[in-house]
């Protein structure tokens, strides 16, 4: 049975490159019906803290990804790393450095495995110095602590970045020592920002963290971190994490560097939130709007559903939903400066005047006979809708840009549409 491991060191938030690895092993896990562990590296004592183990273990549930057993903590196993090290001393393959322990390299051989990603990866024992096993504190180092637990854990496959080439040939000379098959390995190429440089802030953030605040759903960030891992044969780029665990094949993962593009990602996102349901985001979107000081308790769900059904397929986050939608919730909305010139006129003040009349004295203030109004007030003029669209527009929502005029004005309802009106025009 395949068994798998994501092993995130609890030092730092959980990075976007991390959370593809996570995801990678969790795909391949599921789809192969077999175990996806987690095994804690918290062996540096300083720098790890339980607020980023916290926060990592929250963001890959939010993800979507769940794991079987009980994470593994490699900071209650130092005993058995020190046993395990004994071993090693007592048959020969180890010797004491003060208090170190260090691993004899064997001169003279090749070190070689088949990457599932790259092929045949061979490298000289020559090139290898003893490696350190257990520093002169008693902890571990990564790479001995790392085949201990795998072959604690039963570990099948190793997929994990690229960084860790260098260190796979060290971990197979451990695994030798003991006897042990080593498992499979597979490095993923590193993640690059669209200009090829190691992926940083100024390519849209680094941490999961930071794109769950910037409103992405973890279904279009999961896509997203799929498809930079792996192009299904059938090429379709719209593959939510469940879909992806059904077609999943490790052998047809990529084998060049991924180049994050905040664009598509964006893209994506949108694709997700247009076909969220209505009931998925409401909530979220009303926590957007009060953090951007705008509370919704006053307005319905219904009513924040019609505003979702003409706005959902605009946004391409959820932190975009507040400035386009707060003059839905509250009537001090700013007024674009760009779109000022609209209101100036005098003759455009004279339309909105004669408008709100009109639209006042209709019963049926549906967006079809609004639109009607609209018509007819501009064949009476022989203007074309232009010059009353732009300033009606502004009267109502303080944009230049939004959903359909009409269709916002029946949300709004007659009442708010009227006042809005005439303030426009004496403001
Ligand atoms: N803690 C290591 C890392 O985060 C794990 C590497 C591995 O998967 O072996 O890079």
């Amino acid at each position: 049975m395949v068994r798998v491991r994501f092993a995130p060191s609890p030092t730092g938030f959980l990075h976007i490159g991390s959370a593809r690895t996570a995801i990678f092993n969790w795909l391949y896990a599921r789809h192969s019906r077999g175990k996806f562990l987690l095994r804690v590296e918290d062996t540096d004592l300083k720098r790890s803290e339980s607020r980023f183990l916290d926060e990592i273990l929250e963001d890959l549930k939010w993800l979507g990804l769940d794991w079987d057993e009980e994470p593994l903590f490699q900071s209650k196993r130092f005993g058995v790393y020190r046993e395990k090290a004994a071993e090693l001393l007592a048959a020969g393959k180890a010797y004491k450095d003060g208090d170190a322990v260090l691993f004899k390299v064997e001169p003279g051989r090749t070190i070689a495995f088949d990457d599932l990603i790259h092929g045949r990866i061979s490298v000289e024992s020559d090139t290898i110095k003893d490696q350190v096993i257990i520093k002169s504190d008693g902890s571990p180092t990564y790479n001995f602590s790392c085949v201990v637990d795998d072959s604690f854990l039963g570990i099948t496959h190793v997929l994990r970045g690229d960084d860790h080439i260098s260190n796979t040939p060290k971990q197979i000379i451990f695994y030798e020592a003991f006897g042990l098959t080593p498992p499979r390995f597979g490095h993923m190429p590193l993640i690059l920002g669209t200009d090829g440089a190691k992926l940083s802030k100024r390519h849209g953030g680094v941490s999961v963290e930071e794109y769950k605040r910037d409103g992405f759903l973890p279904e279009a960030l999961a896509n997203y971190l799929i498809l930079l891992g792996w192009t299904p044969k059938d090429g379709r780029e719209i593959l939510p994490p469940a879909e992806a665990v059904k077609v999943f094949e490790i052998s047809e993962m990529n084998d060049v560097q991924a180049k994050f593009d905040l664009q598509k990602l964006r893209w994506l996102n949108a694709e997700y939130i247009m076909k969220s349901s209505n009931a998925r985001l409401i909530p979220l979107v009303r926590q957007y709007l009060y953090a951007a000081g705008i509370p919704t308790a006053d307005f319905s769900d219904a009513y924040l559903a019609k505003v979702l059904d003409l706005y959902k397929v605009r946004a391409k986050t959820l932190s975009e939903f507040p400035p386009m939608i707060d003059c839905f919730f509250r009537e001090d909305f700013p007024f674009d400066e760009e779109g000022r010139k609209h209101l100036e006129k005098p003759e455009s003040r004279e339309f909105l005047r004669i408008l709100a009349d009109q639209l006042a004295g209709i019963t049926d203030f549906s967006h079809a006979t609004i639109e009607v109004v609209f018509r007819e007030f501009a064949e009476e003029r022989g203007i074309k809708p232009g010059p009353i669209i732009h300033p009606a527009r502004m009267a109502v929502s303080g944009k230049t840009k939004g959903a359909g005029l009409f269709e916002m004005m029946e949300v709004l309802g007659r009442e708010r549409v009227v006042a809005r009106m005439r303030r426009a025009i004496n403001g």
